[in-house]
């Protein structure tokens, strides 16, 4: 035991003592332990980045400081006084702020109602408008941020957005802001002016856990580095004295990404499945001329807003073509709903799960066969057996890590595996072709090199796919041929090794 006298003594740096810690925290689910007694510090002035795959215990961790969760042993220290567990009201009291991968915003209400939100100041039930607008104005000064503090956050990027939230925790006097892959969404500019604001909390003696799976990211951002795998630490150090491949190694161990582009199918390109030939949609793009063969993983590279993901939704009969054409097939079709895009063979994966396609809250199997659903349902119905077959049809196929139980719901899968489920769900469907739109926006680095491994099998048996990403190391790690889409217009198309981040990024503009 520690001598109180002697704690006394001790001379703590305020600027570097930590502000926030968990000291062997544990938690179980159900009788399965997912943290295992894990010693995280966030100090004052410093960011740590907290690693490690989906699963690996991340977003529990966090939630166990923010109060969403109690954990099942271990303590949560806050300026030195130990707490069993917190709860929301304690921890946000404490100064702690978390600003998590879905947004907690309002999104009809103004900037400033935003920033304000939970604490609107009223009196006698009449809501002061001018302190609302005035913190709003204060709070986003001091972040040298301009924003709009009328405009409905509605009508803001995705970056304003989560700035706001940002400004928002900080207006609550937040000193420990925590962030879950706050660059999922973000394009590569709205993530450097996100660091430079991160920045600059530090330096105003914040303490920071960034949450992420990108590698370039941890360099960027952090000073510490704090990875877990399957519920424990598997390293932690300044983030100075670690490579990449260390990072790797102790985030997944299996996998070497060091290694670069991995071997591309050696099955000569066949049939064009999709062509695009000066295609225009309205606004949107024009002049596309893209094609994509069975046996290729061609990538359509492009920056948020230029015009990409809409040229990947036109073949899902998302977004009109009113200009050129667009073949299926070698048939040119003119498609306006999805029904008549999956009739033709067209599997699809939207950029947002959520909205496009995962239904979250139903079991795994029905995920699968849900597309499939005129051939396999009996009497109108798909039973529980029929989707327990279909998805044991690709549970080792796509490496699938789930329990493997078709009951199992969707949700409780991580991204990179729900990714996985989806493309089994076109699979079973025997598309002939895949568009897949920013296929691992949110998904980690091991799922993502297994969902790379799947999409390169699977064109190396002849299936045709088409990624749609902002990601340029996505582009080089997956595609054997990309197109470069800038304000809706073809401005590169590239092959092998000559896909190169600076060629990509060259082509993308400013
Ligand atoms: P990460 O954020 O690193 O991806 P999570 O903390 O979300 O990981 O999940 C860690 C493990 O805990 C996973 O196996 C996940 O399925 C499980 N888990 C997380 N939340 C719950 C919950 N509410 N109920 C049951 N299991 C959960
Ligand atoms: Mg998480």
């Amino acid at each position: 035991m520690t001598d109180p006298a002697e704690k006394d003594n001790l001379t703590l740096d305020p600027a570097t003592a930590p502000v926030v810690a968990t000291v062997g925290i544990r938690k179980s689910f159900g009788g399965v332990e997912v943290l295992k007694g894990i010693d995280l510090e966030a100090s004052g002035g410093s960011v740590v980045a907290l690693l490690g795959e989906n699963g690996a215990g991340k977003s529990t961790l966090v939630k166990i400081i923010v109060g969403d969760y109690t954990p099942s042993a271990g303590s949560i220290v806050v300026d030195g006084v130990a707490h069993s567990a917190l709860t929301p009201v304690e921890s946000r009291a404490a100064g702690i702020s978390m600003i998590a991968q879905e947004f907690n915003d309002a999104p009809t209400l103004s900037v400033a109602e935003n920033i304000s939100l939970g604490r609107i100041p009223h009196r006698y039930g009449v809501v002061n408008w001018r302190e609302v607008d005035r913190r709003a104005r204060e709070v986003l000064s001091s972040l040298e941020a301009h924003v709009d503090i009328g405009a409905d956050v509605s009508s803001l990027t995705v970056g304003e957005r989560q700035f706001v939230e940002i400004a928002r925790a900080m207006s609550n006097d937040a000193r420990v802001l925590i962030l879950d892959e706050p660059t999922a969404a973000l394009s590569h500019h709205e993530a450097e002016v996100l660091f430079s604001r991160i920045r600059r909390l530090r330096d105003q003696g914040k303490a920071i856990i960034y949450i992420t799976h990108r590698l370039d990211e941890v360099f960027a951002i952090s000073d510490r580095v704090h990875v877990l795998r399957d519920g424990d630490t598997a390293l932690q150090a300044d983030t100075d004295a670690v490579d990449r491949d260390q990072l790797v190694g102790a985030m997944v161990g299996r996998y070497d990404l060091g290694k670069g582009r991995p071997a591309m199918s050696e099955v000569p390109v066949g049939e064009v499945a999709l062509r695009w030939q000066g295609a225009s949609s309205h606004r949107q793009f024009s002049d596309i001329d893209i094609e994509v063969r069975r046996g290729e993983v061609v990538a359509l590279y492009g920056k948020l807003g230029s015009g990409a993901l809409e040229v990947g939704r036109s073949a899902f009969g998302l977004e009109p073509i009113d200009a050129g054409s667009l073949e299926v097939g070698g048939e040119v079709v003119d498609l306006t709903n999805p029904v008549d895009a999956v009739a033709l063979g067209i599997g699809f994966l939207s950029e947002d799960r959520k909205v496009g396609g995962a239904f979250s809250s139903r079991p795994v199997g029905e995920n699968v066969a849900v597309a499939s659903w005129p051939r396999l349902a009996t009497a109108g119905l798909l039973t529980a057996d029929v989707e327990q077959n279909a998805l044991d049809r690709w549970f080792d196929r796509l490496a699938i890590r789930s329990s493997g139980k078709s009951g199992q719901p969707m949700e409780e899968l991580s991204g990179g595996n729900q990714q996985k489920v989806l493309v089994a769900r076109w699979l079973e469907r025997h598309a002939n072709a895949l568009v897949l739109l920013e296929p691992t926006r949110g998904v980690d680095v091991g799922a993502r090199a297994d969902l790379y491994g799947v999409l390169r099998q699977l064109a190396s048996e002849g299936a045709a796919i088409m990624i749609v990403t902002s990601d340029y190391e996505e582009v080089v790690a997956v595609a054997d041929r990309s197109y470069v889409i800038a304000k809706g217009r073809t401005t590169a198309e590239l092959e092998g090794d000559d896909i190169t981040m600076n060629a990509l990024l060259a082509h993308a503009g400013g």
